[in-house]
């Protein structure tokens, strides 16, 4: 047995929403103002299915081809897929087509090839850009000291609609040291908007710091190991 049972998944679930609206009160967040974003990726289309039946009704995915088999396997209008991967320029058509939501937008290129490639009768492709809070040129994202401009080229692309900010912490057990990121990036959003651009969204925390992201103003927790269990490619 490789995944989580159907019993466990369904359990996962409950236990990190009641989780999420703990912490929402600790920290006294709006409840309901924390969306969760199960991380699918890797996991089969049954465990989606298990999920979708507990009312989850958004998923993330990092491996495209991966995604894509899962996405028109169950081919629900009512799951809103997130990209959530490395986005390679000669596969942003596949993207745009088929996803409601891409957190990693990290160069100007890949956000005008998503704008030119949805369609223009679709909603618009709700995007996040992906931010380097740690520092670590390991890590992937724009520098934080790029993302104003970036922020304001993108949002005057006309098919995509620029949602908020992401960001992937470099990981450290250290309650502290968790919240330190995510409140820059809080901070950077509000200097965005404070020249006259509109967010609405923080994409941070996973499971093993979903409650620091939180504490800080998260609005969307991507979480997969505390629903589906162990991976077992790591990523
Ligand atoms: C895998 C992944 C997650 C989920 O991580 P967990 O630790 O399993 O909760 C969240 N965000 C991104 C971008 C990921 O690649």
């Amino acid at each position: 047995m490789n995944h989580a049972s159907q019993n466990t998944i369904a359990q996962n679930i409950k236990s990190i929403r009641s989780r999420i609206w703990q912490i929402e009160q600790k920290y006294a967040r709006l409840p309901g103002s924390v969306q969760l974003l199960a991380v699918s990726k890797t996991r089969p289309i049954e465990d989606v299915r298990t999920a979708f039946s507990e009312n989850q009704s958004h998923f993330g995915e990092n491996y495209l081809q991966d995604a894509l088999s899962k996405i028109s396997g169950i081919s629900d209008p009512a799951i809103n897929w997130h990209f959530i991967g490395t986005i390679q320029s000669n596969k942003t058509r596949q993207i745009a087509e088929n996803f409601s939501w891409v957190h990693t937008i990290d160069r100007l290129k890949i956000a005008q090839r998503l704008s030119e490639q949805r369609h223009p009768e679709h909603p618009p492709l709700n995007v996040c850009i992906q931010v380097n809070t740690s520092d670590e040129s390991s890590k992937s994202g724009v520098n934080i000291e790029e993302t104003l401009v970036l922020a304001k080229e993108i949002s005057s692309l006309p098919h995509i609609h620029l949602r908020g900010l992401m960001t992937i912490p470099a990981a450290t057990g250290n309650f502290e040291q968790q919240r330190q990121p995510f409140r820059l990036l809080h901070e950077l959003k509000e200097e965005i908007q404070s020249q006259g651009i509109e967010l609405d969204t923080l994409s941070m925390g996973m499971s093993n710091d979903m409650e620091a992201a939180i504490a800080e103003g998260s609005t969307i927790v991507r979480i997969g190991t505390a629903i589906f269990g162990q991976r077992i490619r790591k990523d």
